[in-house]
């Protein structure tokens, strides 16, 4: 359920947008793509409010602006795909978010009843099963109907930049670290 104005206006005026924008960034996450066919057609947006769900039934989250082209896409499709991408797919990120630096040419590929980006680190095919406003943005869940794997580094995002994962800082004498 969206906030009604007066709390919504009560919310920023207690977290200035600069000091959100900060510290939300400082939480670091993988970038994803998500895509969505409509009428035979494909589009992507670069996101990174991604998370799984729930192990059972198997739950993936995605978070969109209400604004973004996106958001209508994904109500008409009903379903949406997933393309965690590689170190190496930084321009698609750049591309997918409106803001390429030099042309790039996505490749897609079928994923069930979806397309995702070939030579992605993960790739995710999901039916929506609900939304749930989010101020601004509109959460969907998505029910997992297929899932995939591919080995190459990961791209991540971190105080506004995006990264890549240092080998030499893997954390290994912590002992056991699989949570799943
Ligand atoms: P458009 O602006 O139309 O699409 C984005 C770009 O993708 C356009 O340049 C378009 O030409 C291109 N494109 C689409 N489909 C194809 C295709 N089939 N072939 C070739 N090119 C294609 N926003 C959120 O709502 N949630 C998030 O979690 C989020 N995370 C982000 C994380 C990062 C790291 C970045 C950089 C941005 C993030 N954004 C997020 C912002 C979002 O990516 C942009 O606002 C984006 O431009 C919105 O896209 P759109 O759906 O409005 O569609």
């Amino acid at each position: 359920m969206a906030l009604p104005e007066s709390e919504m206006r009560r919310a920023v005026n207690a977290v200035p947008a600069a000091l959100f924008r900060k510290v939300m960034s400082r939480f670091a996450t993988g970038v994803t793509v998500v895509t969505a066919d409509v009428d035979g057609e494909v589009f992507g947006m670069t996101a990174n409010a991604f998370m799984a769900g729930s192990l059972t039934p198997p739950l993936c989250v995605v978070s969109i602006a209400r604004g973004a082209k996106m958001h209508a896409r994904l109500a008409d499709s009903q379903k949406f795909g997933v393309s965690f991408l590689s170190e190496q797919q930084a321009p698609l990120a750049q591309h997918f978010a409106g803001r390429a630096f030099a042309p790039v040419e996505p490749v897609f590929r079928r994923l069930g009843e979806v397309s995702v980006i070939a030579g992605s680190v993960g790739v995710v095919a999901a039916d929506i099963v609900s939304t749930s406003e989010c101020g601004d943005h509109t959460i969907f869940v998505g029910h997992i109907a297929q899932l995939a794997v591919e080995e190459h580094a990961p791209l991540l995002f971190y105080g506004g930049r995006y990264a890549a994962l240092d080998r030499e800082q893997r954390l290994e004498q912590l002992g056991p670290q699989s949570f799943w």
